[in-house]
C-alpha cells in the first residue's frame, strides 16, 4: 500500500448551519453517555479495581464525566510484561501491516470527529473551535506517521549507506521496546494520539498512562486503536496518579523509552530517575520530553498594531492560555507600548468567558481547582509586581472561570515573565528599543515559542538568527502549529526538541542496525 500525500485535516467552520447541527448532536450524544465506569485495559483483560479516579467537567465541576479504574503498583508490573510480551511478535509484524492500521485509527477518528471534539468540551473545557482542532491534529499525527513510517521502512536499507566493493551493506531502522507515554491533558487526544502511535507504527508496544485530568479522551483512542486492528498487548491503558505508578513505569528495567509530553518539573524527574541504572536493565533508557514554555511576542514599530494586537490576544487567550505555547509576554518596544496597551484593552474585554459547550464563549474555564488556585496565586502576585490592566479575578460563579488577565509593566526578570503560569494571563514587558526586547524575550529558561511582529526585514532577519526557541513565528500568532507544516518542539528547559509532527521525529523511536556482508 502507498499512502497518497500528506494533507492536513480541515479544521471545521462551524458558522454553516450543517456543522453546527452535527456538533449539537455530538454534544447531545455524549452528554446521555456521561458518568459511565471504565476499565485498565492490560493485553485482552477489562480490569476493574475499587479504587477511581473521577474524570469532571471543568465548566461543572459537579458533572462527572467519567470514572476510571486506578491501576497499583502491581496492575502496573503486569501492563509492563504484558507489553514486553506483545513486543515479540509486534516488532516482526510486517510495517506495512502496521501503517495500515495507523492508517485506519486515522480514518475512524475521522468519521467520529464531532463526537471526539464533544468529549473534549466536556473533558477539558475546550470551546468548539478549540476542541476541533485538538480532533484534528490527532487525525494528522495518525496520517502523517502512517506515510513516515511507510518511508522509513519501506525505503531502500542498502541506499542509505555508502557503496564499497566487496561488501553489501545496509542500515535499517528497528524498533526500541516497550515505550511508556505520558501525556498531559491540555490536547487530551492530539498529543496522546501523536506519541502512541509513533510508538506504535515504528513496532514499538506501549503502556499508556493517562492524565488524571484527561482519561476519557485516552480511552476513546484506546477503543479507537483497537477497533483499528491494533492486537491486544500492543498497547495497554494504565490510569492512575502519577506519583503513584509514574515512577514505577519509568524506572521499570524493561521500559526501552518514556515518551512525556508535561510540566518541566515532572519532566526533568523522569529524565533523571530514566538515567539512572536499574537491576535487570540492559539498556540506556531513551526519554523524548516535551516540557513547559514561557513564550513571547516582541511587538516592534509596526504598520498595523491591530493585526499584531488581535494575533497576540488570541496566542494568549485562546483555550484559556492553556497551550505549551500561548503567548505569555508580550514585549513591547517604548515608541508603541502606550497604543498598544490601549488597543489591547479594548480587544480582551471583548472576550466571553463561560461554559465551553456554548459556542458563544471565547473562553471556557481552566482545568481544576489546584490549577485556578495557582493561576489565582500569579495574579495576586502580578498585582504588586506590575498593574492589572484588565481581568484580574474569578469571571463566573460555578466552574474554574477566570477573567483574561493582562498585567501591564511587569519587570523582565520578575516572577510573572519567568514562570509559566499556564492560564489566561499575559505580562506586559515594555523595551526601551528592538534589541532590548530580544534580549527580554531570550531571557527566560524556555524556549518553545516565540513570536515577533515587525516591518522590518531586517530585525526579522536578526531575530530568525537570535530568538532562541524551537518555534518562532514572524507576523503571526505563536500558537498553532500544525502537523507537517510546523514540527514542533522546544529549546532548553522546553524539552528535548523532538519536533513532533517533523521528519525527524519517528527517529526517535527505533534504533539503527547496520548488516555488512562480504560478497567477494
Ligand atoms: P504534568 O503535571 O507534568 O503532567 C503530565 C503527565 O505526567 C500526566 O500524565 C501526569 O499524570 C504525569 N506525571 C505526573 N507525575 C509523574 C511522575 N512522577 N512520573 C510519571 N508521570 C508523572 O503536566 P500537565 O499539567 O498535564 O500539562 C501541562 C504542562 O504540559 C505545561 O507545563 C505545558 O507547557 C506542558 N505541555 C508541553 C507541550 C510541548 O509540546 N512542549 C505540549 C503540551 C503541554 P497525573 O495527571 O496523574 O499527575
Amino acid at each position: 500500500m502507498s499512502l497518497p500525500a500528506f494533507k492536513n485535516e480541515a479544521l471545521t467552520d462551524f458558522s454553516r448551519p450543517e456543522n453546527r447541527a452535527a456538533m449539537e448532536a455530538a454534544l447531545a450524544k455524549v452528554k446521555s453517555e456521561l458518568g459511565r465506569d471504565h476499565p485498565l485495559r492490560i493485553g485482552s483483560e477489562k480490569i476493574t479495581t475499587p479504587d477511581k479516579l473521577k474524570s469532571l467537567n471543568p465548566s461543572r465541576p459537579s458533572e462527572v464525566v467519567g470514572t476510571f479504574s486506578k491501576a497499583d503498583v502491581a496492575l502496573a508490573e503486569k501492563a509492563m510484561q504484558t507489553a514486553s510480551a506483545a513486543f515479540e511478535t509486534w516488532s516482526r509484524t510486517p510495517a506495512a501491516d502496521r501503517v495500515a492500521m495507523t492508517a485506519r485509527a486515522a480514518a475512524i477518528m475521522r468519521e467520529r470527529k464531532h463526537e471526539l471534539s464533544a468529549w473534549i468540551c466536556h473533558e477539558v473545557g475546550k470551546t468548539w473551535p478549540e476542541a476541533d482542532a485538538d480532533t484534528a491534529e490527532a487525525i494528522d499525527f495518525a496520517e502523517y506517521y502512517a506515510r513516515h513510517a511507510e518511508a522509513l521502512f519501506g525505503g531502500d536499507a542498502h541506499a542509505r549507506v555508502a557503496p564499497i566493493a566487496g561488501e553489501k551493506n545496509e542500515m535499517r531502522y528497528i524498533p526500541l521496546g516497550v515505550g511508556v507515554v505520558i501525556p498531559p491533558w491540555n490536547f487530551p487526544l492530539a498529543i496522546a494520539t501523536g506519541m502512541t502511535l509513533a510508538s506504535l507504527v515504528t513496532g514499538n508496544t506501549v503502556v499508556l498512562k493517562p492524565s488524571s485530568d484527561s482519561p476519557m479522551l485516552a480511552y476513546r483512542m484506546y477503543e479507537i486503536l483497537e477497533a483499528a486492528g491494533f492486537p491486544a498487548g500492543v498497547l495497554n491503558f494504565v490510569p492512575g496518579s502519577g506519583s503513584a505508578i509514574g515512577d514505577f513505569l519509568v524506572t521499570h528495567p524493561k521500559t526501552r523509552f518514556v515518551a512525556f509530553t508535561g510540566s518541566k518539573e515532572v519532566g526533568l524527574r523522569i529524565n533523571e530517575l530514566a538515567a539512572k541504572p536499574v537491576k535487570g536493565c540492559i539498556w540506556i533508557k531513551r526519554v523524548v520530553a516535551e516540557m513547559g514554555g514561557k513564550d513571547a511576542m516582541v511587538i516592534d514599530k509596526v504598520a498595523d498594531l491591530d493585526r499584531a494586537v488581535e494575533a497576540v490576544t488570541v496566542a494568549a487567550f485562546g483555550y484559556q492560555g492553556q497551550k505549551c505555547s500561548a503567548c505569555s509576554r508580550a514585549i513591547v518596544v517604548e515608541s508603541v507600548y502606550d497604543e498598544f496597551l490601549s488597543k489591547l484593552k479594548a480587544r480582551v474585554e471583548k472576550i466571553k468567558v463561560g461554559a465551553s459547550d456554548d459556542p458563544s464563549n471565547y473562553m471556557g474555564p481552566v482545568i481544576n481547582k489546584g490549577s485556578f488556585d495557582s493561576i489565582t496565586g500569579y495574579i495576586e502576585a502580578g498585582k504588586k509586581e506590575g498593574t492589572v490592566l484588565t481581568g484580574g479575578g474569578r469571571a463566573a460563579a460555578d466552574g474554574y472561570f477566570l477573567q483574561p488577565t493582562v498585567i501591564a509593566g511587569v519587570p523582565a526578570t520578575g516572577k510573572l515573565a519567568q514562570e509559566e503560569i499556564f492560564g489566561p494571563v499575559l505580562s506586559v514587558i515594555k523595551a526601551k528599543d528592538f534589541d532590548q526586547a530580544l534580549e527580554f524575550a531570550n531571557n527566560t529558561e524556555f524556549g518553545l515559542t516565540g513570536g515577533v511582529f515587525s516591518d522590518d526585514p531586517a530585525r526579522l532577519k536578526k531575530a530568525s538568527e537570535s530568538f532562541h526557541v524551537g518555534n518562532l513565528y514572524l507576523n503571526r500568532k505563536c500558537t498553532g502549529a500544525f502537523v507537517g507544516v510546523h514540527p514542533f518542539g522546544g529549546f532548553n528547559m522546553s524539552g528535548t526538541d523532538s519536533k513532533a509532527g517533523g521528519p525527524d521525529y519517528l527517529l526517535l523511536f527505533t534504533q539503527a542496525k547496520t548488516i555488512s556482508e562480504k560478497i567477494a
